[in-house]
């Protein structure tokens, strides 16, 4: 039987698996947290989307509450600046396409092309990002009541059927202090100290870990949590790992936390990307900062080039932030679960910040392994264990699939760097999609097979922003009557502009929330 598990880590992967876990499992399975007192967590990875709320649900979390302790705010959107050609933006928005006649809203755009925004055009909250508008009202309700749909139900990320519209962006290390609140509050057990030693039994099996003071922590199953040095999966059983990095080249990133004055400023309900010349940088509103950072690849630029670009993109306000200068691992695993240890989170495998992903990957790998639960007799486990990295793998060549494409479908080839996004080596499928693509916008039917998170809306809204790809209209539509699609790009304008106007800004919202006048 499997009733103790030991998550050896306590970054944001550590403190979502142990609290999901003991919101599933209760006092069924004992949990235990071993976490350095040392090796900080990661301290980034502040965005995220929108399929996180049902982690929060899952856990009975009220949004109100963990949200003001963790100086979070709505996040509607990616906002992309700078990617097709300077001053260039574009939303790619938690919004399904509408449908007219049969054909996403999205095509028909490229047929009419009723303004030069495929986004503002097709939907509603692009327009609702650039007025910084708050996806609720004051007395809370949400912008369309239809999305409240099915939230008294703990469901689990393949089985939502609503595209809820926003994501949150919250401060990582009041996440996770609140995180651990929550699970030692409700039985989770809590160890801070070091694994100096991660002991194997005589079939090779984790029996126990050793800390440097609290003596030898026992479990029938271990979650790695160790971040990017992956001390179970990769260190210790030396599961192999395959690297990315043909494919997606940004392998470093510096980050600032910038304090700013939100009331000032506004608060926009996106993760902005700004591409740069190596790169990208993250801009993250909290509530009374910006998360921000430079992604880069060090083939390119130098760290002391990177910050220097940072620095000067934010100005002044950045000038007493301390910079913290990460290196990335850019893959996944061979296999997520080896033996009696699954690796989740960084330790994994990670494929670079841009769409928020990474915790994603945490979520689903967390839900899938209690889908997947072993029982502690090998002929049954061994058919879980492979469910479960079939699976992991997918997601992670999906996400890795739909990342390239940011680059390839880029307008930008101005320098060494972009210009080699444009022939680097594309992985498996990826090409013919792409040729596909250039004359079908993608649909569920033409994508990366198998769930990954993404779907083909966001290609859509990918390849029409990015630019760079030529797209020519859907031969057909050039058959069809076109007045209800002409009435729909209509409506989308009128409800945007009503929205807009009734919202209250999404910096008013949180004033509110936090009791300020
Ligand atoms: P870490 O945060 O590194 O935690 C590792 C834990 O292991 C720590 O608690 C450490 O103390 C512990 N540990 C290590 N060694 C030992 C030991 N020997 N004994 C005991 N404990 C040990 N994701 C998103 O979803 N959205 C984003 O916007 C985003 N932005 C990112 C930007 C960058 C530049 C990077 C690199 C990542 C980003 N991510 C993002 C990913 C996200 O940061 C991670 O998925 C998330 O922080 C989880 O990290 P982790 O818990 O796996 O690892």
């Amino acid at each position: 039987m499997v009733d103790s598990v030991v998550v050896v880590g306590g970054g944001t992967a550590g403190w979502m698996t142990a609290t999901y876990l003991n919101a599933a499992f209760g006092d069924r399975v004992t949990v235990t947290v071993v976490e350095s007192k040392n090796v900080p967590a990661l301290g980034v990875g502040e965005a995220t989307f929108s399929t996180i709320r049902h982690f929060f649900n899952y856990l009975g979390l009220n949004e109100q509450e963990w949200m003001l302790e963790c100086h979070a705010t709505y996040k509607l959107a990616v906002r992309f600046e700078d990617w097709n050609k300077p001053g260039d933006t574009f939303y790619h928005p938690f919004e399904r396409n509408r449908v007219v006649d049969g054909f996403p809203l999205t095509d028909w755009w490229v047929q009419k092309k009723p303004t030069e925004r495929f986004d503002k055009d097709s939907f509603l909250i692009a327009s609702m990002c650039d007025a910084q508008s708050s996806p609720r009202y004051l007395d809370n309700s949400l912008f369309d009541g239809t999305f409240e749909r099915g939230e008294e139900h703990r469901t689990t990320l393949t089985e939502q059927n609503t595209q809820f519209p926003y994501a949150y962006h919250f401060d990582a290390a009041l996440l996770a202090k609140f995180l651990t609140r929550y699970g030692v509050e409700r039985g989770v057990q809590h160890v801070l100290d070091d694994v100096v030693d991660v002991v194997l039994d005589d079939q090779g099996v984790i029996d126990h870990v050793r800390t440097r003071e609290h003596g030898d922590v026992h479990g029938d199953f271990f979650v790695d949590c160790t971040g990017f040095r992956s001390l179970l999966v990769h260190q210790t059983l030396k599961e192999p790992f395959i690297s990315f990095q043909d494919h997606l080249p940004n392998d470093s990133a510096v980050a600032l936390r910038v304090p700013v004055d939100m009331a000032e400023r506004g608060i926009r309900p996106a993760t902005t990307a700004t591409a740069k010349d190596a790169g990208w940088i993250w801009t993250i509103p909290l509530f009374e900062r910006l998360g921000t950072g430079y992604v880069y690849a060090s083939e390119y630029a130098t760290p002391e080039e990177a910050e220097r670009t940072l620095r000067e993109f934010l100005g002044p306000v950045a000038d007493n932030a301390t910079a913290n200068h990460i290196r990335m691992r850019i893959g996944r695993s061979e296999r997520a679960w080896v033996k009696n240890c699954v690796a989740i989170g960084l330790s994994n495998g990670f494929v670079e910040p841009l769409e928020s992903t990474g915790i994603f990957i945490i979520q689903n790998g967390i839900e899938q392994l209690v889908k997947n639960f072993p029982v502690g007799r090998e002929e049954t486990d061994v058919h879980l264990r492979d469910t479960y990295n079939r699976h992991a793998a997918h997601v992670m060549d999906g996400l890795r699939e739909f990342m390239v494409l940011h680059w390839y479908a880029s307008g930008r080839a101005d320098n060494r760097y972009w210009k080699d996004t444009k022939t680097r080596a594309l992985p498996d499928g990826l090409a013919e999609r792409l040729e596909q693509w250039k004359v079908k916008l993608p649909d569920q039917d033409s994508i990366y097979p198998h769930y990954h998170g993404f779907e083909s809306y966001s290609y859509r809204a990918i390849i029409l922003g990015m630019g760079g790809l030529p797209v020519q209209p859907l031969p057909v539509l050039g058959k069809l009557d076109s007045t209800a699609a002409d009435r729909e790009f209509q409506l989308v304008a009128d409800q945007a502009a009503a929205l807009v106007e009734k919202l209250p800004s999404q910096y008013e919202y949180f004033a509110h929330l936090h009791g300020l006048p």
